[in-house]
C-alpha cells in the first residue's frame, strides 16, 4: 500500500516585505510505501522541511495533490507525528509529562496513558529519567524525549525533520542504532529529512535526492544494505 502520495505539489511562500513569492517546491512528486523508511536529502533551502510540513498538514500547497493513506491532506491529523530538529520540549514539564503531551494534544488521555507513556520512555532508553526536566538532560536525551512523544501517539506515519542535527556525532550514532531497532519493532513508515548523506544511507530503504531550488527530485536511490529488520 502507499502511505504518502505527492503529485505535482508546489508550494509558494509570500514574501510580503519584498512583495514577491518564493517557490519552495515545484511540481514535486514522491511516493512513500507502507513500512518504508524514506530519507530526503538535499542542500539547505531546497524545500525538504516544506515538503514534510505539507505531509503534516501544516503548509498548504499552491498546487498539486497530497494524500496520506489515500486520504487528501487537509490539515494536521493524529495519524502523523513530527519529530522536530530542536525537540520542541516544554522546559517546565518533566520527561514523563512531555511525552504525555503527545496524547494530551490529541485529547487521548485515558486509563491506558500511564502505561503507554512508561512503555515509550523505556523504548527510547530513558527509564529512570521520568521525573527529570529537559534542562537536566543531554541533547541526545532530549531528542529521545521528542521521539517518545511522537511514538506514544502510535502514528501511522512518522515525520522526522533533521532529528539528530543538534546532537553530537557519537550520540547521533547511538540514536541511529536505536531508531533502527525501534523501526524494526513498530514498522511504521518514516520520512526522514537530513542533509547527511551518510545518515540517509545508514538508515533509509530509499533516498530521494532533491536538487537546489525550486526543489525537485533529481534521483531516487534504493539502498541495498543489510540492516536489522524483524
Ligand atoms: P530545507 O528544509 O531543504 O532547508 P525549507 O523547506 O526549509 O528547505 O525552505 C525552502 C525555501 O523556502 C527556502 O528558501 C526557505 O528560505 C523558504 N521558506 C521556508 N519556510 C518559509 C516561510 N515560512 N516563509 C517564507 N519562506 C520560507
Ligand atoms: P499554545 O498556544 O497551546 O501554548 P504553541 O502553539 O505556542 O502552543 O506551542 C508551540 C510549541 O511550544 C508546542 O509544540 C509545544 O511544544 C510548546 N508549548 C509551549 N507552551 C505550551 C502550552 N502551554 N501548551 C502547549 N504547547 C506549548
Amino acid at each position: 500500500a502507499i502511505a504518502v502520495e505527492a503529485r505535482g505539489v508546489s508550494v509558494e511562500y509570500d514574501l510580503s516585505r519584498e512583495k514577491s513569492t518564493l517557490i519552495a517546491l515545484e511540481d514535486f512528486n514522491l511516493e512513500v510505501r507502507e513500512g518504508e523508511f524514506l530519507a530526503i536529502v538535499g542542500p539547505s533551502g531546497c524545500g525538504k522541511s516544506t515538503f514534510l510540513n505539507v505531509v503534516a498538514g501544516l503548509v498548504e500547497p499552491a498546487a498539486g495533490e497530497i494524500k496520506v493513506y489515500g486520504k487528501p491532506v487537509t490539515g494536521p491529523e493524529p495519524d502523523r507525528a513530527v519529530v522536530f530538529q530542536d525537540y520542541a520540549l516544554m522546559p517546565w514539564r518533566t520527561v514523563e509529562k512531555n511525552v504525555r503531551f503527545g496524547l494530551e494534544m490529541q485529547g487521548r488521555v485515558d486509563s491506558t496513558t500511564k502505561d503507554k507513556v512508561a512503555h515509550y520512555i523505556k523504548m527510547v532508553g530513558l527509564s529512570g529519567f521520568e521525573n527529570s526536566y529537559p534542562r537536566e538532560l543531554s541533547g541526545g536525551m532530549r531528542q529521545r524525549v521528542g521521539l517518545a512523544r511522537a511514538l506514544v501517539t502510535e502514528p501511522r506515519l512518522l515525520l522526522m525533520d533533521e532529528p539528530f542535527a543538534a546532537v553530537d556525532a557519537m550520540t547521533r550514532e547511538i540514536m541511529q542504532e536505536e531508531l533502527t531497532k525501534i523501526v524494526a519493532t513498530t514498522g511504521q513508515p518514516i520520512i526522514f529529512i537530513t542533509h547527511g548523506v551518510d545518515e540517509a544511507v545508514t538508515l533509509a530503504d530509499r533516498i530521494a535526492v532533491v536538487t537546489n531550488r525550486p526543489g525537485r527530485i533529481k534521483e531516487i536511490i534504493e539502498v541495498d544494505l543489510p540492516r536489522p529488520r524483524s
